[in-house]
């Protein structure tokens, strides 16, 4: 016997996430979409293969397995559709490649991924496509900077380390109005916590190597877009064939189902720890939109429902020795890229480095966090010792 998956319109998120994607009695009454591996799929007739007349016609264009994750986000975005890449990064790549070609100009704010930047100063350079970097607090200025081939604005909120927020709505508008399409790197928030198409954002990317996996085991992307821009984004996928391999899909919808449980304990603990991290002597400045204290809070209030895991502090000077002293014996805190993992980790940072529209320059090492799932307390004394030991160095330097 069949039966319908329930419609899922008037159900609340949870209830979204936990049932989007899945038809379980199409699959022997199996919860889950089973891994389909594979590379060709057999037509019955010539003239459905000539045709192409079938649901699934070959592995790069995708599997039941691929099309539950794409229904399911496609579904929580708000969005028209949404394809998948084997990394953030590639999700990135991906969007600006669908909506760029040779002659166009590109807007990307100064705070964006750094490996973003590296390609558009490489590889979209070599196509010909020239790359503005803009202030991250610029809102409707913006309008300034926009020329007649001006083909892609493209935003990230809040900035990766230094955490600036960006007024989508109103960057959207002046884009829009100027005919440009709006890209959106969406990781930190995710569309649980920023629904993007519905500020405005035609094309959201998300590196579901962070939140969506919340284990650090796999790497993957996805990249929404609303009815004005999916089109075009399939037919750049199809061409590039950079499809994930099917396990880390398969993770993918796993991770999906507990993601908004996941995402508040993060927000909870991190918002503890930002606020802990505040009242430290050898902290000059906490870098977390949810606080009050910060520059873009208005703008997260209106626009954002929650805040994740990760933010950043800017430490009172100090030297180089003494941060190391306090990061290299961290006992439970982990040093390395990446993040949204159920483990916490932190890294130095210095936007310094690569800025070109804008000054970092904060007086201090910056150090980002990711605030994981353990014990507060046990974090907070491993952090207590990693200033001890910074101070010490310190006092002993002098
Ligand atoms: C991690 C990250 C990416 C890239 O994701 P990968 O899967 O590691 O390639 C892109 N954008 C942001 C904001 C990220 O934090």
């Amino acid at each position: 016997m069949s039966k319908l998956p329930p419609k899922l319109e008037n159900l609340g998120e949870r209830t979204q996430l936990v049932h989007a994607g899945r038809n379980p009695h199409e699959q022997h009454g199996f919860v889950n979409t089973p891994i389909y591996r594979g590379s060709t799929v057999l037509f019955p007739t010539t003239d459905d293969l000539l045709n192409r007349r079938a649901r699934f016609t070959y592995g790069t264009h995708g599997t039941p397995t691929t099309e539950a994750l794409e229904t399911a986000w496609t579904q929580i975005s708000g969005a028209a559709g949404t394809v998948l890449a084997p990394s953030g990064l590639a999700a990135v790549t991906l969007a600006l490649m669908a909506f760029l070609k040779a002659g166009d100009h590109l807007l990307m704010t100064d705070s964006v991924y750094r490996p973003t930047r590296i390609f558009c100063d490489g590889v979209l350079k070599k196509f010909g496509v020239e790359t503005t970097y803009y202030d991250p607090l610029i809102g409707a200025d913006i309008a300034g900077l926009l020329r007649p081939n001006t083909a892609v604005v493209f935003t990230e909120a809040p900035g990766s380390q230094s955490f600036e927020m960006q007024d989508i709505p109103a960057i959207a508008e002046v884009a829009h109005r100027h005919g440009a399409v709006v890209v959106m790197d969406n990781t930190w928030a995710t569309p649980l916590f920023f629904p993007p198409h519905e500020r405005g954002v035609d094309v959201a990317i998300e590196a579901g190597t962070k939140y969506l996996s919340g284990g650090s085991d796999f790497l993957l992307g996805l990249v929404s877009a609303n009815e004005r821009c999916f089109k075009t984004l399939r037919k750049t996928y199809d061409a590039f064939a950079m499809c994930p391999g099917p396990e880390d899909v398969f993770l993918g919808l796993r991770g999906l189902r507990t993601m908004a449980l996941r995402l508040r304990e993060h927000e909870k603990q991190a918002l503890d720890m930002a606020k802990w991290l505040g009242t430290r002597p050898e902290v000059a400045d906490v870098l977390h939109p949810a606080l009050e204290t910060h520059p873009g809070h208005a703008i997260w209030k209106r626009d954002f429902k929650g805040s994740s895991g990760l933010f950043s502090v800017v430490l009172k000077p100090c030297s180089d020795k003494a941060l190391a002293a306090m990061l290299d014996d961290l006992a439970l805190f982990g040093m390395g890229f990446s993040w949204g993992g159920f483990e916490s980790l932190v890294v130095p940072f210095d936007c310094a480095d690569y800025r070109t529209a804008t000054e970092w320059a904060p007086g201090g090492h910056g150090l980002r966090f990711h605030i994981g799932l353990e014990d507060l307390d046990d974090l907070k004394r491993d952090l207590d010792q990693g200033f001890a030991r910074l101070r010490d160095a310190d006092s002993r330097a002098a």
